[in-house]
Order: structure tokens, then C-alpha cells, then sequence
């Protein structure tokens, strides 16, 4: 199967590099804004311990949302259940950065994916702890899951975020008057910038994504159940207001971020990571989109049957 997978992937990376219709980079962030749009990379990461790549899969990019799914599990080790009180499980069918859903529905955000929800389960990161200590967990878990300590945070692309990013200080505003921030909104959301600041290559975060495959050789951060409960959130919430699109053409749970990344999940059978920095109207990577609904289907790897 690797070999067959192997050849797969290389065609897959040459189709897209010939007729690829790479979608717009993520300007609302300057130093996202600089990147080539016209980039492609892949890793698989598989029960058998290998990993297939092909592509730019060593290049480090910006994780920006996927970094929700560790900061959420960290949360989930922390307080379990409890998190559920401040932030809600249900797709909001809304864009990333709405607030739209907020005042309906008293400051407490639909989903943890989304940035209303994600900038929550960061401060509760921070309770009674600095950021630098909120960092180090989340940086400590990602580099565990990925077993390489080789993972960082960009600083120009936190800075270039915190310049620009109004509607995450509108959101995180909007929820402190609701009583549903602990923290000073500049203190959060320096730290959300940050936490989506980390950088990755898809090797990193295909092994990161272990974890939540239940693959024999991850390493053993997530109990089962954390995990499918998590598996179950990027399925209907991981791509926002996309992400009934992307379980329709995908089957399996996945996490985006507008760097351009995703994250996607083969439970039990493999974890995925899949760069692309050009965007489709969702924000989601679109021949990252792409690529997934290729592999998905050409390996039968659909949750919803072969
Ligand atoms: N840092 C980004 C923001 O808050 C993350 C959004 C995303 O990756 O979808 O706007």
C-alpha cells in the first residue's frame, strides 16, 4: 500500500503544480499576505509508523486555526468537561470571525474552532498562569505529539496579527462585556496570536496529528474519548461555514487554518497534513481541499464507508 500511496501522492503534487487553481492568500495579516500563493505539499502519516510525503512537506508554514485543535485538548486535560459551561459544541455555519451569533446567544461561542470559541479556551488557558506559561503547554503538547522538539512560534507573524487583527479585538471585547473572558483581552488574544503563530512542516504536523488517529506508534497524550469527541468537532466545525462542504467532499475530520494547512484525520488509519496557501471564499485552502478529497477517496478512507 506505501508504494501505491507513494506514486499517488507524486502525481497528485505534479497535477496540482500543472492546473492548480491556487486561491488567494490570507491579507488581513500582513506577513501572511507575503506568501507565495502557488505551493503544495503533503504527509501522510500511517498505522505502520511510516510516513509518505510528497511536495514542499518539510516547509514550516503558519498553523494559524489548526493550532485550536492542541490548545482545545490542552483545555480538555485541564478542566474536562467544565469547558462546555463557556463554549458551545455546534457548528455556527457562520465564517471564522463572526460575532454575528454572540449577542444571540449571550457570549458564549458555538464551537472552540471558531475564533470567538478559540480565543475562550485560550484564556482559559491562561487562568491564574502568564502567557509565556500558557504558551509552553500548548508548544508542549504539540511538540509531543509530533515527538520533535523542533517547533516554534513565529514572532513576525504574532506581531504582524496583533497590527491587524480588529476582529478578534472586537470579539474579544464583545465577550469580556458578557462576563465570559477571565483575562484582559490584550493579555488573550497575545497569546491566541501567538498560539497561531506556530510554525510547522506537514512531516511535524502529521505526526502531531497522531494523536487523534489512535495510530499504534502516537504517543499517549489524549484518552479515546477526548480524542473522537475532538475527531467529532472538526467534523462538523473544523472548516466554519465550509465545513459541511468539506465532510460532503472529504469525509473525514479535518481542521484548516489560513495559512493555508489542514489537518485531517483517517481514524484509526492515518493522519494527514496538507499545505496550500491559496484560499477559497471560506478561507479554506483550496487545492489543500482538494488534495484531501483526492486522497479520501482514492483510499477509501471516508468515516461514512468505502
Ligand atoms: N489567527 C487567525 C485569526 O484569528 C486564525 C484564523 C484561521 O486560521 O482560520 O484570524
Amino acid at each position: 500500500m506505501t508504494e501505491a500511496l507513494e506514486r499517488f501522492l507524486s502525481d497528485l503534487d505534479a497535477e496540482i503544480r500543472k492546473h492548480g487553481n491556487w486561491g488567494e492568500v490570507a491579507d488581513y495579516i500582513p506577513e501572511l499576505a507575503r506568501v507565495d500563493p502557488a505551493q503544495f505539499g503533503i504527509a501522510v502519516s500511517l498505522a505502520d509508523g511510516r510516513i509518505v510525503t510528497a511536495g514542499q512537506a518539510r516547509q514550516q508554514f503558519s498553523i494559524q486555526s489548526i493550532s485550536k485543535v492542541f490548545s482545545l485538548a490542552c483545555v480538555l486535560g485541564r478542566i474536562g468537561e467544565q469547558v462546555w459551561t463557556r463554549v458551545g459544541r455546534e457548528p455556527s455555519g457562520r465564517p471564522f470571525d463572526s460575532i454575528l451569533l454572540l449577542e444571540q446567544e449571550h457570549g458564549r461561542p458555538r464551537n472552540p474552532f471558531i475564533n470567538a470559541g478559540a480565543i475562550v479556551t485560550t484564556d482559559e488557558l491562561l487562568t491564574g498562569r502568564q502567557p509565556k506559561e500558557a504558551l509552553s503547554e500548548i508548544l508542549a503538547f504539540v511538540r509531543a505529539a509530533a515527538e520533535d522538539d523542533d517547533i516554534h512560534i513565529d514572532k513576525a507573524v504574532a506581531r504582524s496579527e496583533a497590527e491587524t487583527g480588529f476582529r478578534n479585538v472586537a470579539l474579544a471585547n464583545y465577550l469580556k462585556s458578557f462576563g465570559n473572558l477571565r483575562n484582559q483581552p490584550e493579555m488573550t488574544l497575545g497569546t491566541y496570536f501567538h498560539q497561531c503563530a506556530i510554525e510547522m512542516s506537514c512531516v511535524q504536523l502529521a505526526r502531531a496529528g497522531r494523536v487523534l488517529a489512535g495510530l499504534p506508534d502516537a504517543p499517549r497524550l489524549l484518552t479515546a474519548l477526548k480524542s473522537r469527541r475532538i475527531n467529532a468537532l472538526m467534523m462538523m466545525c473544523g472548516h466554519y461555514d465550509g465545513s459541511g462542504d468539506f465532510a460532503f467532499r472529504v469525509g473525514l475530520p479535518g481542521k484548516s487554518g489560513v495559512g493555508g494547512g489542514i489537518l485531517l484525520i483517517a481514524p484509526e488509519r492515518a493522519s494527514i497534513a496538507i499545505w496550500s496557501p491559496g484560499l477559497n471564499v471560506y478561507g479554506n485552502s483550496m487545492m489543500g481541499t482538494h488534495a484531501a478529497e483526492q486522497l479520501a477517496r482514492r483510499m477509501e478512507w471516508s468515516v461514512f464507508g468505502s
